[in-house]
């Protein structure tokens, strides 16, 4: 489905340390992370000498069937799913990325977003680098085989202090997994104990699926380094105070999942009892934009007292469904999604509870929806604040014009989406569900941007080198695209 392109860089990453069968673990791990990227998947193996990487463009089911997994062997792993706009130029930034350097072939997956990218890039191009990606992660990569240091860890230790932003990684080299976090810590990053090894993952969820056991976050400013059943952790630095993605729990994660040490069941249904308690309502149900809203709106109805029904029926099984321009005036795009229940609407008075407004064209073609289905009122409640600003740690947000908060009141936007009333969790709220309120970015809600970066209109120079690479990959008819990857 072509679908409206709200924020392009989510990705989940995973890493398996010294166990049998690390490619099908790495693949069942990602099948779990596949709500954090579902435009391409990949995994790096090695049996200690030989690395080998398997990635394509697709949902992890499709790229790795058994045949492939099978064609994996090696008891070291990682993955990697990435989100990002649709176009065959997305092949060559599919991770992981697998490079041969004097060390080595060295492998990396990332999650996150680098702000200081361009420049170091420019630097290294400037001094005849050669890149074959577009994408930031490549740079560390760079780095990493410039670094004169005897190893690949006291390796990542000279170069990580010189990215800002927002990262998440697993490496692989050999028998070696290597996890990082970035000083503040934005994406999360969780270890696991599996067998008598370790296993990293963005998300709790993913070890639950090969039964591994939640250890603990990785720190921000921690590099782990994992052999063969050993870890050993060594710091880049420690920053005053974290500023973790507070969107993770808005969003992006899963509610079966603890990420940066807390459970995002726990955060988003406080979320919606504290919504409850700042903007109750006087209607006869509540009900969710179903998933990433259930668990708030479950909150919202305790805390209100308003019974909870499911009146919004999601279509799993849509994909990628192409729908023509004729067919989105239709609204079809959001209809194809969701169907609302006539049974349990008709004649009610209904509070909608969503996690997020974005630009808000999605909820403004539920609410027609909802009232063709019989509502008499239509209430919205948002779990989070207004977003007025992009964020340039990992998600990369439609630019801010596109961000209808950016520039619109929350009467304007009520009216622009047709409700009897629209309210937003207040800042204050959302920061006390996380429970650790201090230690959370916020800036896509304030502006208020933990990392400088150059200027906001630098995004484009990786953008434009994406636009130059689409040209390039643009298949021949009859042909595939080519490049790294492929
Ligand atoms: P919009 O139509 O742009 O306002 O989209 C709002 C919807 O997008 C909400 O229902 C959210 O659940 C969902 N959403 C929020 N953040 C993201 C994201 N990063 N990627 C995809 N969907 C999102």
């Amino acid at each position: 489905m072509s679908e409206p392109r709200h924020w392009r860089e989510e990705c989940g990453v995973v890493g398996i340390a010294g166990v049998q069968g690390a490619a099908e673990l790495a693949s069942m791990a990602l099948h779990a992370l596949q709500h954090r990227g579902q435009e391409s998947a990949g995994i790096t193996v090695s049996d200690g000498h030989l690395i080998t990487t398997h990635k394509a463009m697709g949902l992890v089911a499709d790229v790795f069937d058994e045949t492939t997994v099978k064609s994996l062997p090696g008891t070291f792993a990682i993955g990697h799913v990435r989100y990002s706009t649709s176009g065959s130029s997305n092949l060559i930034n599919a991770q992981p990325i697998q490079v041969a350097s004097h060390r080595g072939a060295i492998s990396l997956a990332h999650n996150g977003n680098l702000v200081n990218a361009p420049q170091l890039r420019r630097t290294m191009e400037q001094e005849g680098s050669i890149f074959s990606t577009t994408s930031d992660s490549e740079v560390i990569l760079h780095l990493l085989a410039r670094d004169r240091a005897e190893s690949i860890p006291d390796a990542l230790q000279n170069v990580l202090p010189r990215l800002d932003g927002a990262y998440s990684l697993v490496l692989l080299s050999g028998d070696t997994l290597i996890a990082a976090r970035d000083p503040l810590g934005f994406r999360p990053l969780c270890l696991g104990r599996f067998q008598d090894s370790y296993v990293v993952a963005s998300e709790s969820c993913a070890f639950d699926i090969i039964g591994a056991r939640y250890l603990r976050e990785v720190e921000a400013g921690e590099i782990v380094v994992i052999g063969r059943g050993e870890l050993a952790s060594r710091r880049i630095a420690r920053a005053e105070r974290e500023r973790r993605c507070v969107f993770e729990h808005v969003y992006f994660s899963r509610p079966d999942s603890t990420i940066f040490g807390t459970s995002v069941e726990r955060t988003r249904r406080r979320s919606g009892e504290i919504l409850g308690r700042e903007a109750p309502a006087d209607a006869d149900l509540v009900t969710a934009v179903p998933d990433s809203s259930n668990t708030a709106a479950l909150g919202y109805a305790r805390a209100t007292g308003i019974p909870f029904e499911m009146a919004l029926i999601r279509n799993h099984y849509i994909g990628r469904t192409f729908i023509s321009p004729a067919q989105q005036v239709r609204d079809m795009s959001v209809r194809i999604k969701f169907n609302p229940v006539a049974e349990v609407l008709t004649g009610r008075r209904v509070v909608v509870v969503d996690d997020s407004i974005v630009r808000g064209t999605t909820m403004r073609k539920l609410v027609k929806l909802l009232r063709q289905a019989g509502a008499e009122q239509v209430h919205l409640r948002i779990a989070s604040p207004p977003i007025t600003n992009p964020c340039f740690y990992g998600i990369d947000t439609p630019v801010r014009k596109e961000l209808i908060a950016s520039s619109h009141t929350v009467e304007e936007i009520a009216a622009y989406l047709r409700v009897d009333s629209l309210c937003y969790l207040s800042l204050a709220g959302l920061l006390e569900a996380t429970g650790e309120g201090e230690r959370y970015c916020n800036a896509c809600f304030t502006g208020d941007y933990p990392v400088p970066f150059e200027s906001e209109p630098d995004k484009a120079v990786f953008d434009r080198h994406a636009a130059g690479a689409e040209l390039i990959l643009k298949p021949k008819p009859g042909g595939s695209p080519g490049g790294p990857g492929a």
